[in-house]
C-alpha cells in the first residue's frame, strides 16, 4: 500500500488559519507583529525567497519592512542597519536573506540580530535556548518539520529516530526537538558507517543531507515515516530516468520542463514508508509558514504574552 502522503501545503493552511485569527487578536489589543526582511543585491533566488516571505506577511495581516542594500555593502554598513532593526521597537522579527556577499561577515551580521527578535533562529543564544529546553526562536525548517509529526499523528515518544545531515540550521536543531520530544535520536552525517543499516532501524527519519534521491527505498524500513527536507532541482535526463523509472507521469512532466524537483529520499520510498512528506509540497511550504508564527511568538515573548495558537505551543522546543 502507498504511504500516507504528509502534505505540506494543507498543514500550512490551518496554521495560517489559527496564526491570523491570533494577529487579528493581537492587533485589536494595539500589537500589529511586524518582520523587517533584509535583501542585500539582486540575487533571483533570493527575490524570489523574501518575496514570498512578505507575502506571507500581507495575506497574514502582519507589518512588514522590506530592506534592499546594494550588493557592495560592506560589513559596518550591514551592522548598522541590523541596529537599527534591533532598536526599532514596531519590528518584532529580523530576517536576513542569506547568502550575503562574500565581502560581508555573515556570522557577525547574523550574530548581530537581537536574539528577542532572531525569526531564523540562527543566533547562538537561540540555539542555546533550543539545547536546555527553553522557550524561544526555533529554526523554521526543522519546527516545520515537528509541526508535520504532531499534526499527522505520528508517535514521536520513545520511536527510533534517524536525522540524516547535522547542519546547524536543520539537522542539528531538528535532532534536539525530536529528543525533546522523547524519541531516541541518531545523528548521521558524511562520515557514518553503514548508513543504510542505520537507517533502517528509523521508526522517523528524517533526511536533510541534499543529495537528490540518495536514500534509496530498500534503506527504509516498512512502515516508518520519512520526512524528506532536501531540495533538490534534477536537470539531467538520465538522473532523472533513475529517480523516476516507477513514475512515468513525473518522467513526462520533467522532459515537457526540462527538469523536476526531487528530495533526498529516492521517490520509490512511496511503496515502502507508512507515511511520507512529498517534494515539493511537504516540508517546503512549512518553513515560511513557521517563520510567520516566529513572528507572532517573537512579539509575545518580547512582551511577556502567553502563548496562544498551537502553532507556537509546539515551536516551542520542548
Ligand atoms: P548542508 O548544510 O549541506 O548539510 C548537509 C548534511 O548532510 C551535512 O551534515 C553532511 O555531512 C550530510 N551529508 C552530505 N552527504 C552525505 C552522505 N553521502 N552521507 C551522509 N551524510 C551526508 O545542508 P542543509 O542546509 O542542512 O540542507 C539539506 C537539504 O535540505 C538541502 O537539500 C536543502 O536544499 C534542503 N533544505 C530545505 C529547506 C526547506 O524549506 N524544505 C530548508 C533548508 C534546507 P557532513 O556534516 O559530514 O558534511
Amino acid at each position: 500500500m502507498p504511504a500516507r502522503i504528509l502534505d505540506g501545503t494543507k498543514i500550512r493552511d490551518q496554521i495560517f488559519a489559527e496564526l491570523k485569527d491570533e494577529i487579528a487578536k493581537l492587533s485589536s489589543s494595539g500589537i500589529r507583529p511586524g518582520l523587517a526582511a533584509v535583501l542585500v543585491g539582486e540575487n533571483p533566488g533570493s527575490q524570489l525567497y523574501v518575496k514570498s516571505k512578505i507575502a506571507a506577511c500581507e495575506q497574514l495581516g502582519l507589518g512588514s519592512w522590506l530592506h534592499t542594500p546594494p550588493a557592495n555593502i560592506t560589513t559596518g554598513e550591514m551592522l548598522k542597519l541590523v541596529e537599527d532593526l534591533n532598536r526599532d521597537n514596531a519590528v518584532d522579527g529580523i530576517l536576513i536573506q542569506l547568502p550575503l556577499p562574500a565581502q560581508v561577515d555573515t556570522k557577525r551580521v547574523l550574530e548581530s540580530v537581537n536574539p528577542a527578535k532572531d525569526v531564523d533562529g540562527f543566533h547562538p543564544v537561540s540555539l542555546g535556548h533550543l539545547v536546555s529546553g527553553r522557550p524561544g526562536l526555533v529554526a523554521c525548517t526543522p519546527a516545520g518539520c515537528m509541526e508535520i509529526l504532531r499534526r499527522s499523528n505520528i508517535p514521536i515518544e520513545g520511536a527510533n529516530a534517524v536525522v540524516l545531515g547535522r547542519s546547524d540550521i536543520v539537522g542539528k536543531p531538528m535532532a534536539l526537538l525530536l529528543m525533546h520530544a522523547n524519541a531516541t535520536v541518531t545523528i548521521c552525517h558524511s562520515k557514518t558507517r553503514e548508513l543504510p543499516d542505520t537507517l533502517r532501524r528509523a521508526d522517523i527519519l528524517v533526511a536533510a543531507m541534499g543529495k537528490a534521491g540518495y536514500v534509496e527505498a530498500g534503506w527504509i524500513r516498512p512502515g516508518a515515516t520519512v520526512i524528506d527536507v532536501g531540495i533538490n532541482r534534477v536537470a539531467e535526463p538520465a538522473e532523472a530516468a533513475r529517480l523516476f523509472r516507477n513514475f512515468p507521469d513525473r518522467l513526462e512532466r520533467f522532459r515537457a520542463k526540462g527538469s523536476a524537483l526531487v528530495g533526498d529520499v529516492h521517490p520509490d520510498a512511496v511503496n515502502i514508508a507508512g507515511a511520507l512528506t512529498p517534494v515539493p509540497g511537504g516540508v517546503g511550504p512549512m518553513t515560511i509558514t513557521m517563520l510567520m508564527g516566529n513572528t507572532v511568538k517573537a512579539a509575545r515573548l518580547r512582551r511577556g504574552l502567553p502563548k496562544d495558537s498551537a502553532a507556537q505551543t509546539t515551536a516551542i522546543a520542548r
